[in-house]
């Protein structure tokens, strides 16, 4: 990793994706992870690596719809732990809510290691210098963060197998649910519950983006950091939000990168 000169354009993809590639060895991630990571890659090439200005009417969104929620939770696979892990329990700190370990293809083994990964991480940032504009006691509201998961005591109607479980005290019960990197049928049967399903995918026709709530169409370690900045600085109100004008924004965004060469 240190090979690879600051002036790199590649630079931050690069090491995004030696951070995966030492997380799969690891034992994190499924064996599809990293296919995954790169067709997203794909779609963010298209979108320049930045985050486009629409994404970031999305991102104020989700924290205003994550400040307005009785019970939020964070949803976490392996690969948002790794690379935007730390900005989520950041996140989770300031609004006191859960995080809970969910993956696609659950094994008990990934679970857990993915918790001990997150509880590392919480370890880490409980001992870092309190964020400005934050007020309170940063160490005791960051150790505060539960870390769900272990205990899948809760059941997601309308799926079957092992990826309708969930924990009773996170998922189960949450009115509004922040999932980066979702799958399209347990977006699809998450809304079916009623429930706001807020996303992070780079895919703007992928089913998840398409049938959130509020879709963050950005790369999820960006779109995490934003958002902590976001919800640490300022207290919004959730609009009446046309999901499809992001959608087609960012599509718009694509197009234009490709009209350029
Ligand atoms: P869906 O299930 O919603 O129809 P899919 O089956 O095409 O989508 P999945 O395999 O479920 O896709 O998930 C991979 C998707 O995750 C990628 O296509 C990409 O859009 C998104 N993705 C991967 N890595 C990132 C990342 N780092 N940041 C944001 N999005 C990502
Ligand atoms: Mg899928």
């Amino acid at each position: 990793m240190a090979d690879i000169p600051t002036s790199h354009p590649r630079r931050a993809s690069l090491l995004s994706r030696q951070r995966l590639v030492d997380a799969a060895k690891l034992g994190l991630l499924a064996d599809s992870a990293l296919i995954a990571h790169g067709r997203g890659e794909a779609f963010d090439y298209l979108l320049n690596e930045r985050t486009c200005d629409s994404a970031r009417t999305a991102i104020r969104e989700v924290a205003a719809r994550l400040q307005a929620a009785e019970h939020p939770v964070i949803s976490i696979n392996g690969n948002t732990a790794v690379l935007a892990g730390k900005s989520l329990i950041r996140v989770a700190a300031i609004l006191g809510c859960p995080i809970e370990v969910n993956i696609y293809y659950r094994t008990p083994e990934r679970i857990e290691n993915l918790l001990v990964l997150l509880k590392n991480q919480r370890q880490e940032i409980s001992e870092e210098i309190a964020p400005k504009k934050f007020s309170g006691n940063w160490k005791s509201k960051v150790e505060a963060v539960k870390i769900l998961g272990a205990i899948s005591d809760g059941r997601i109607l309308g799926l079957e197998g092992p990826r309708s479980l969930c924990s009773a005290d996170g998922i189960g019960s949450a009115d509004v649910i922040l999932v980066p990197l979702e799958d399209g049928d347990r977006c699809e049967a998450l809304i079916a519950l009623g429930k706001q399903v807020l996303v992070i995918d780079l895919n703007p026709l992928s089913r998840t983006a398409r049938q959130a709530t509020v879709t963050i169409v950005d790369e999820v370690s960006r779109a995490s950091s934003l958002l902590f900045s976001y919800i640490v600085e300022e207290k919004s109100n959730p609009t009446d939000w046309d999901n499809d004008v992001v959608l087609k924004d960012a599509l718009e965004v694509m197009a234009q990168s490709v009209k350029r060469i």
